[in-house]
């Protein structure tokens, strides 16, 4: 009898168990498949799948890839000035490329990373200009902002999460994010307090450059897939460092006055008059040299190891301007497009950008302001307009100046 309903039951054709020994079977045309094999048939379709994708990873060919001066050029439709640091961004990405070309034809050159650093105050288009490259790499590219990690042990997030971006956007294929570029923002909140280092434990401080020192410099590190520190159990996946491009970004808030004291400091001999002279003092952020970035508190081996150093212009008067209209998605252009689809032809009249750009200056809200300020002045004719279906509207100073004046000033400042 036993024997009897052993035959009849139904069993998994892959491991044998019967249907009650197993959560649920799955009927197939000449068999069955349980709960538990389906699971790990497919862990293994997506483990030869990823795989084959390693294997035919998205090859990259030099003669394909846009050249320096070709990502210079893109870059230039959506950034403003900034040349000095797109010139630089364009030849390390190419040097990336070429650097994960490199075939070892035993002449012992092995081309080894440049990581950047770009230097600039706030909002004059730092992650702009790391978020527009990503839009023509090959390559996986991540943001991480530095302001959120913490030395191990500490609320926060430990210095492997940095990875963890790059993991995720290479679709956890490990041989693809290796191949990766991070962009790390707000390097500078990660610098030690002070030139001298304390005694006091620096949570933020020197610990997290010394977690950073071992990505830069290129090493096998253990990442939380998930991130955090809130999976315990996760386990860890290697990733080798090694070719990863790091790209550091930071406003460095008052490294001026360490520029200009070393300008002073060397201002002594014979030549001193002539080189201060030549000195621009409303611009010294040109001047820039690792040794400022050592006073402002960064470790010497971090900045070994980011050896391009590059900076940003202060945004004057000419940049704001241009940045409202001139790049391919233009403040200006969004809200034209925006009217748009509501069938309304959208202008302004030139008188305003220039309105637009003073009261930025005035208020000191830099490019990050422009928005504020038209978002202002639009927001009773993006309110009313949609309804009225009027066919065309012109934004005229008058217009502008009565709807900012109406506006809490208050309210854009803290913007
Ligand atoms: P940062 O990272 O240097 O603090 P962002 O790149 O976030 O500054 O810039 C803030 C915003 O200001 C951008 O989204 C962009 O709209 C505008 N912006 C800043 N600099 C430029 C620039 N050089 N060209 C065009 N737009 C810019």
């Amino acid at each position: 009898m036993a024997v009897d309903t052993k035959r009849h039951k139904n069993r998994c054709s892959f491991c044998g168990r019967s249907e009650d020994e197993v959560g649920f079977l799955i009927t197939g045309m000449n068999g069955y498949i349980c709960d538990s094999c389906a699971v790990q048939a497919y862990e293994i379709a997506q483990e030869a799948l990823w795989k084959n994708k390693a294997g035919g990873m998205p090859s990259l060919n030099l003669a394909e890839l846009p050249k320096p001066q070709e990502i210079k050029t893109f870059l230039d439709q959506y950034v403003i000035g900034q040349d000095d640091a797109k010139r630089y961004l364009s030849v390390s990405v190419y040097n990336h490329y070429k650097r994960l070309l490199q075939k070892d034809n035993g002449d012992d050159v092995e081309i080894e990373k440049s990581n950047i650093i770009m230097v600039g105050s706030t909002g004059t288009g730092k992650t702009l200009l790391a978020r527009t490259i990503a839009k023509l790499l090959h390559v996986p590219f991540t943001i991480v902002d530095a302001t959120v990690l913490t030395e191990a042990g500490y609320v926060g997030e430990d210095i492997e999460s940095i990875l963890t971006r790059l993991l995720q956007v290479a679709d956890y294929n490990v041989a693809e994010a290796e191949r990766g570029i991070v962009f790390i923002d707000e390097i500078d909140k990660i610098a030690r307090k002070g030139d001298n280092p304390s005694i006091t434990r620096d949570v933020s401080g020197e610990g997290v450059q010394q977690g950073l020192l071992k990505l830069l410099e290129g090493s096998v590190v253990n990442v939380p897939p998930q991130g955090g520190r809130k999976h315990p159990e996760q386990k860890m996946i290697a990733v080798d460092t090694k070719n990863i491009l790091f790209i550091c970004g930071g406003a460095f808030d008052g490294i001026e006055k360490k520029i200009a004291q070393r300008l002073n400091t060397h201002v002594v001999g014979y030549n001193a008059v002539r080189n201060t002279a030549t000195i621009d003092r409303s611009n010294l952020m040109q001047y820039i040299a690792p040794q400022d970035l050592k006073a402002f508190g960064l470790i010497p081996e971090i900045i070994g190891r980011l050896p391009v150093l590059t900076y940003l212009q202060p945004l004057d008067r000419r940049a704001l301007r241009a940045i409202l209209t001139e790049p391919k998605n233009s403040i200006i252009k969004q809200y034209v497009k925006l009217f748009e689809m509501d069938n309304v032809k959208l202008s302004f009249e030139d008188e305003v950008y220039e309105y637009v750009v003073d009261k930025a200056i005035e208020y000191k809200l830099g490019a990050r302001g422009l928005r504020s300020i038209v978002e202002t002045i639009m927001m009773d004719a993006m309110y009313e307009i949609p309804s009225e279906q009027c066919g065309s509207f012109v934004v005229t100073l008058e217009y502008a100046k009565q709807q900012l004046e109406k506006a809490n000033v208050a309210r854009l400042q803290s913007a």
